[in-house]
């Protein structure tokens, strides 16, 4: 009976964002809110960037929160960008360090292309209005330009503005070379961590079938061995697609709300759907 009171009682958040990476609120801030919202085991998983970590995790040890130290690696396969989650790494390895500082040198170029880009579409001074909301200048990136322009007044929400400018197609995409998947898997895995597939529903449209399902054979192939079958972005239908994909492919469940900030995030942390209860859950190796 313990055992099952222990399960219900569960409530783990695998996927969220600090102003390490583009989340609106500070580390400890991330982990307090998440402690407000009754989460039992907190992964931060910032891009490409590990900073978070130890501030985090002191806030977690305060408040008797299960911490786990994580990252959303940007990784490009077929010219598609894909994430992938490491969970439980640990935020010293030196390899795992090296290859998340190589994808996080692309960023400032990219950031001057995509300004440049915007500034052709009729919007001037993008660089500078966005590195204003990029507290750590190296992972500048799109939610920082969409926060300008909604702080600007220019447009009402982030939403917005990736429809009109930022998604893929649109004047301020620039297309950029992140990780591989292989490496990216590599790194997660040599840092004593377990890679996750993030919200696999957001990369079907851009990809055919065929190719979607060599992501998950690719992926399991290099070591790969978890899929976020609830995520922030995925609706319930989605969910119980990927609870599929997890069965058949014996991948272990992960549930992560995307939380970046209020009133941006369409799942708070903590405020994730249950993961279907027949699935191994991620946190059964994270112990
Ligand atoms: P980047 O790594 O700079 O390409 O930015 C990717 C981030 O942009 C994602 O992690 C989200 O935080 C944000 N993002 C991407 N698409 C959207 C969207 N349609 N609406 C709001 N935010 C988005
Ligand atoms: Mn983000
Ligand atoms: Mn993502
Ligand atoms: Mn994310």
């Amino acid at each position: 009976m313990g055992g099952f009171a222990i399960i219900r009682q569960m409530n783990a958040d695998l996927h969220c964002h600090s102003t390490v990476s583009d989340g609106c609120l500070e580390p400890a801030a991330v982990v307090r809110r998440a402690y407000d919202n009754g989460v039992t085991l907190l992964a931060l998983t910032d891009h490409d960037e590990l900073d978070g970590a130890s501030e985090a995790a002191r806030e977690a040890a305060r408040l008797g929160v299960r911490f786990v130290p994580g990252v959303e690696v940007s990784v490009t396969y077929q010219n598609v960008t894909v994430h992938v989650v490491g969970l439980g790494v640990d935020p010293e390895n030196p390899a795992l360090q090296a290859g998340l500082a190589r994808v996080r040198s692309g960023r400032e170029e990219r950031a001057r292309r995509m300004s440049d880009a915007l500034a052709r579409a009729g919007l001037g001074g993008m660089l500078s209005g966005a590195r204003r909301f990029a507290r750590n200048p190296t992972m500048i990136g799109r939610a920082h330009f969409a926060r300008y322009l909604v702080a600007s007044g220019v447009m009402p929400d982030v939403r917005t503005v990736f429809d009109h400018y930022l998604s893929h197609g649109k004047p301020g995409f620039i297309p950029h070379r992140w990780a591989d998947l292989e490496e990216a898997v590599c790194w997660i895995r040599g840092a004593g961590g377990v890679a996750v597939l993030a919200h696999p529903a957001r990369y079907c449209q851009r990809l055919s079938t065929a190719a979607f399902d060599r992501l998950f054979d690719l992926f399991v192939a290099a070591g790969g061995e978890g899929v976020e079958v609830v995520a922030g972005a995925h609706s319930p239908e989605e969910a119980q697609r990927f609870a599929t994909v997890a069965r058949r492919r014996g991948l272990l469940a992960s549930v992560g709300s995307d939380f970046h900030g209020e009133g941006e995030s369409p799942v708070d942390v903590g405020r994730c759907n249950p993961l279907p209860p027949d699935l191994e859950p991620v946190w059964s190796r994270l112990t």
